[in-house]
């Protein structure tokens, strides 16, 4: 194990974070398949030393929540004593079948390891600030295209080359050209230098923003190739089963909310390791996927997972709300996100553009820093509704908590009323005007 991998060390070990339900770790998976029996022991030791809440971020972290000043020294001594590896430092995202995918062209893990390795030992990593990642994307179909990076590299098979954009997700991040697998490495040093010199606080979007994508191709001017940028596919879902190269299954299943009790998933991984899986790893998403069973293997652990409370279809309707912590576990919040969101999963619509409803405890928009069709933004104990917008947008409403599932429920049935062929909710809502949505929403007589 290299030096900046150390077992049980990690920032947020080190640096727990207070919120309002106790202390929170966030652990980052380095990538690999993490044992049955590890994440089971992990599971114990939320439990023994938190409140036993863990999640899983949208970008595949892992957080420990409801540890106190003194239980932490305890959580750390047991993740010390589990065979885990957590990456320390900026991070450093591989997809998360690495290594394992049946279609991906570039082991993207291998590269990460060693990106780590070289960034521990850079002179210029003080200066990289601590919200600064890459992402690294072997081409499998679970990729990376809605997790947001300040430099972002992705294989392409036919190519033999990683195509690299800075400063956001797949659709937003500026495109700087291609290079050469063997430039991976290289390439990404580079890029992360050029943030490094604008200081902790230079983000690759604000440099693009104020100076163009020029300072990040100048610096890899002389290894890039001359390639066509990549073709969009289609989302990525981590939900189901995966085939993977060497012949078993991975299947995916989601945490309601992004969070479940360390008791379920404890029982989850017992059950994964009797059914014969190899280990767990984390996926962007909110989920997980249990690796190496057989087909029939897949189907008792779904049927298991979904007893347990987890997600295991992609048309479950909690998938269409998507929930920061909320009162009373974040200090910030103004609003019990967790506490609303299973009553507004029913007036979700399908579609598209899930998930339909962003319920933000305050405007930093935490769970979500994309605009959704509806987000409830918590002001002063009441809930702001943006259509179309972030949790920083403009509210059209404001509704007292018990209102909002009525409300959003007429927002839906009128969104499905008035939907026109496949259109998503999002661009029914933006055909409609501001006193039309007023009145789906508030109930009133629409002519919409
Ligand atoms: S969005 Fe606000 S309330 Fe929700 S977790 Fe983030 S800071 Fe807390």
């Amino acid at each position: 194990m290299n030096a900046h991998l150390r077992r049980g060390i990690c920032p947020g070990l080190s640096q727990p974070m207070a919120t309002g339900d106790g202390l929170l770790v966030r652990l980052t998976p380095t990538g690999t398949t993490m044992s049955c029996e590890a994440f089971a022991a992990l599971c114990t030791a939320a439990r023994n030393c938190g409140n036993g809440v863990i999640e899983i971020t949208s970008r595949g972290s892992i957080q420990i929540r409801g540890l106190t000043e003194a239980s932490v020294k305890s959580f750390a001594a047991a993740v010390a004593r589990i065979d885990l590896a957590f990456g320390e430092g900026p991070p450093v995202l591989s997809d998360p079948l690495a290594g394992l995918a049946l279609q991906e062209s570039v082991d993207a893990s291998a590269i990460a390891v060693d990106l780590r390795r070289a960034i521990a030992v850079a002179a210029f990593a003080a200066d990289i600030g601590p919200k600064v990642s890459v992402a690294i994307d072997g081409g499998g179909t679970l990729h990376l295209d809605a997790v947001a990076a300040d430099v972002r590299m992705r294989a392409q098979a036919r190519d033999a080359c990683l195509h690299v954009a800075v400063g956001g997700d797949a659709e937003a991040a500026s495109p700087i050209g291609a290079v050469a697998a063997e430039h991976a490495l290289e390439a990404a040093m580079r890029m992360l230098r050029v943030i490094a010199a604008g200081g902790p606080a230079a983000r690759a979007r604000d440099i693009v923003a104020t100076n163009g994508p020029a300072a990040f191709r100048r610096v890899i001017a002389d290894i890039l190739v001359d390639l066509p940028g990549p073709p969009r596919r289609p989302a990525a879902d981590p939900l189901g089963k995966h085939t993977l190269r060497d012949g078993p299954l991975a299947i995916g299943i989601g945490l309601a909310f992004g969070h479940a009790h360390s008791t379920a998933l404890e029982e989850l991984t017992r059950a994964a390791a009797e059914l014969g899986a190899t280990g767990l790893r984390t996926a962007p998403g909110r989920a997980l996927l249990i690796v190496g069973v057989t087909a029939n293997g897949a189907g008792h652990l779904a049927d298991i997972a979904q007893r347990l409370g987890f997600i295991v279809r992609a048309d479950d309707p909690r998938r269409q709300v998507v929930a920061c912590a909320g009162a009373p576990i974040c200090a910030s919040a103004e609003i019990p996100t967790r506490a609303l969101a299973p009553s507004l999963a029913q007036v979700a619509v399908a579609g598209a553009d899930a998930p339909m409803v962003h319920l933000s405890g305050c405007a930093k928009g935490c769970a979500c820093p994309r605009a959704a069709p509806l987000t409830v933004v918590g002001i002063k104990g009441r809930c702001g509704v943006v259509v179309n917008g972030s949790a920083r947008g403009e509210p059209l409403v404001m509704l007292p908590p018990e209102a909002l599932p009525d409300a959003l429920s007429r927002c839906a049935d009128g969104v499905r009323r008035l939907r026109v062929g496949d259109e998503s909710a999002a661009e029914v809502l933006s055909r409609l005007d501001r006193a039309q949505i007023m009145r789906l929403i508030l109930g009133e007589a629409t002519g919409a």
